[in-house]
Formats: C-alpha cells, sequence, structure tokens
C-alpha cells in the first residue's frame, strides 16, 4: 500500500509552521485516541499514521529530509530497518505526548505507562564509509557497535514510593489551605519502577555493555552526510523502558576516475590528438563496469558527452543520474623526428588553422546549456 503523504495526513500545507504542526497532530491524537475509541482498528490505524507523520515533520531536520527525499529518507519500503516508518509502537507515541500535550498532561495521559514517564535509551552514532560502487546498488553492512543492553536476569518491580505512579503528591500546609504539589519520584527517577533483581554483571538500572553486530540495510543513492535512523537499535533503556535509536551517517569513498555531483557522475576523458581530428571510439569506466563512446570526426577539447541513466540511482527510487564524459584532446608531448616532419608539413595547411565558429563555445557556455 502507498504510504499516505505526511502533510496530508496532518491536514496542513507544505509550509505549515511549527507550531500549526503541533496543533494540528494534538487535534488528531485527541480525535483518534485509542482510550476514546476502544476497539476500533480504523482509528488506531489513524492514530498511528498521525503519530508517525508528526515524528518526522515536528523534527526540523526530519522533516527537511522528508521534503527532500519523501518517505524513502526513512526507508521505507526501501528494507531500512523500520526508520520512523510504520517502526512507531504505542509507546513510542506515548513517549512523544509529554511534548506535545506539555508535562501535566504526558505521563498520566496515554494510558501506556501507568502514569510513569517511560525513558527512552540514548542514541547511537556511527559512520559507515561506503564506495561509489555500493552507493549506486545500494548494500547491506555489517556493523559493531558496543552498547548498553538489559543485562540477563534483570527483573523491575513497582516502586514503592510511588506506587509505579513515577510522581510523589507532597500535601503543604499553606495559609491558603493545604495545597498538593507532584514532583517526579526520586527513587525511580520517574519511570515508576525499581530494579528487583540485580545480576552480577549489571549496572543500577539493569543495564550492562554489550558487543552486538547489527545488519544494515542501506538504500541506493544515499550522500555524504545523510542519516538514517534504525529505532530501537540504539541503548537500552533504564527500567525496561523504549531502546534509543542508532543513526549511521554516510561516508563516501572518493573513486579513482569518477566525481560525483548529486546524482549525476563526471568523468574527464583524454582522447587522442588523431582521434579527435579522425573520429573513434574510447573507453569509458562506469560506475559498474565500462562503456565504449564514440567520437565523431573534428572534435574539440571540452566537448561534454551525455550518457543517459549512467549515473547514480535517486533515493527515492525514481530515475538515475546521468554520466556526463569531458572530452579533452591530449597534445602529444613527445614526438620522433619522422612524427615530427610529418605535423611540420601540416603547420601551413589551411585546414590545421583553428576557425572556431559560433558552434564552438567557450566552457562556461557548454556548461551552461548541458545543466541550465
Ligand atoms: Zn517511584
Amino acid at each position: 500500500m502507498a504510504k499516505r503523504d505526511y502533510y496530508e495526513i496532518l491536514g496542513v500545507s507544505k509550509n505549515a509552521t511549527k507550531d500549526e504542526i503541533k496543533k494540528a497532530y494534538r487535534k488528531l491524537a485527541l480525535k483518534y485516541h485509542p482510550d476514546k475509541n476502544p476497539d476500533d482498528k480504523d482509528a488506531e490505524t489513524k492514530f498511528k499514521e498521525a503519530a508517525e507523520a508528526y515524528e518526522i515533520l515536528g523534527n526540523e531536520q526530519k522533516r527537511a529530509k522528508y521534503d527532500q527525499f519523501g518517505h524513502q529518507a526513512f526507508g521505507a519500503g526501501g528494507g531500512f530497518g523500520g526508520g520512523a516508518g510504520g517502526g512507531m509502537s504505542m509507546d513510542d507515541i506515548f513517549s512523544q505526548f509529554g511534548d506535545i500535550f506539555g508535562g501535566a498532561f504526558g505521563g498520566g495521559f496515554g494510558g501506556g505507562g501507568g502514569g510513569a514517564r517511560r525513558r527512552k535509551g540514548t542514541n547511537l552514532r556511527i559512520k559507515v564509509k561506503l564506495t561509489l560502487e555500493e552507493i549506486a546498488e545500494g548494500c547491506s553492512k555489517k556493523v559493531k557497535v558496543n552498547k548498553l543492553v538489559q543485562a540477563e536476569g534483570a527483573t523491575y518491580g513497582t516502586c514503592g514510593q510511588c506506587n509505579g505512579a513515577g510522581q510523589v503528591t507532597r500535601v503543604m500546609n499553606t495559609i491558603l489551605g493545604q495545597m498538593q504539589t507532584a514532583t517526579t519520584c526520586p527513587s525511580c527517577n520517574g519511570t515508576g519502577k525499581t530494579l528487583s533483581n540485580r545480576p552480577k554483571d549489571a549496572d543500577a538500572n539493569g543495564l550492562k555493555r554489550e558487543e552486538e553486530v547489527i545488519s544494515i540495510d542501506i538504500p541506493a543513492g544515499v550522500e555524504e552526510g545523510m542519516q538514517l535512523s534504525l529505532s530501537g537499535k540504539g541503548n537500552a533503556a533504564p527500567m525496561g523502558g523504549i531502546p534509543g535509536d542508532l543513526l549511521v551517517v554516510i561516508e563516501e569513498q572518493e573513486h579513482p576516475f569518477l566525481k560525483r555531483d548529486g546524482n549525476n557522475l563526471h568523468f574527464d576523458c583524454y582522447i587522442s590528438f588523431v582521434d579527435a581530428t579522425l573520429g573513434g571510439q574510447v573507453e569509458v569506466p562506469l560506475v559498474n563496469g565500462k562503456a565504449r563512446i564514440k567520437i565523431d570526426p573534428g572534435t574539440q577539447s571540452g566537448k561534454l558527452l551525455r550518457l543517459r541513466g549512467k549515473g547514480l540511482p535517486e533515493i527515492n527510487g525514481y530515475g538515475r543520474g546521468d554520466l556526463i564524459v569531458n572530452i579533452n584532446v591530449w597534445t602529444p608531448q613527445q614526438l620522433t623526428d619522422e612524427e615530427k616532419s610529418m605535423l611540420e608539413s601540416l603547420r601551413e595547411s589551411e585546414n590545421f588553422q583553428p576557425k572556431p565558429g559560433n558552434k564552438d563555445k567557450g566552457f562556461f557556455q557548454r556548461v551552461k546549456e548541458m545543466f541550465g
């Protein structure tokens, strides 16, 4: 099923402000909240859909990425471990609410944690270096991460001080009468839970460090600096909360011949003076393989040839860039006496006198026409 546009889901325009987006989401979250629509699958779907849309559009960086790359930016359908797309659990959604509804509403509302705030594990960030070939095809990478995981045998119980509410109420006598104030429970830090069995190797939260090998599916067409997010693959959360995310930052390895410019590739091709004059064929490298291209007789240095579709794929899966071949005519630097005298005899020939016409445009003009 095609994913709906996030703006459409929230019913806001593409240039909606942060506030408008927040408001629109708040309205939908209240309307489709499971507590209000028990056993209504349709409402639940809409509730999740809205939460997912807000998760992206409510975050400036994610929104910019979505505007640029669409759903593919987060790997929906691209085989990318449930980035933001579809992978949001009810817990994730309720943890979002603190931000949306303000502290007072945050915990109690939503019913997920019985009032307690569920703490999220911290995110992990790693860099992955890719060759141009890997970027062109998409690839699967195994990475080793050192992260916090729940220790085996760790069990959690309800916090005795707040009875799992995560908050404690204090009653103060003032001149206006009794006043109640609620504060985060100091004993459980608001999680509502305590560690009831702490294994030897676990810290006070029941966590330990472990090395884990994680396999990452990287979609074709990624770029230097792009960040992919694998939700739930980060550090485990204290007291059984939601694990953080694993953020994968893309680094590009330079290719020996091909230079990248967006989804286009550039290749500096040197042809001989004879091929340029008489015409011929030359071989150019592709990101995966080679191609032979025809050189027309009378080719000038600086000519640009475009090989359509031989660049890199768009990350959203639609279309590919081109390979731009920049022709340079190689002037021989060493000649035999015989070669010298052959060329010498041509020096005064009328055909060898430069006669640039309208067609022989300067470099900037050619570039402008190719990209303009
Ligand atoms: Zn407590």
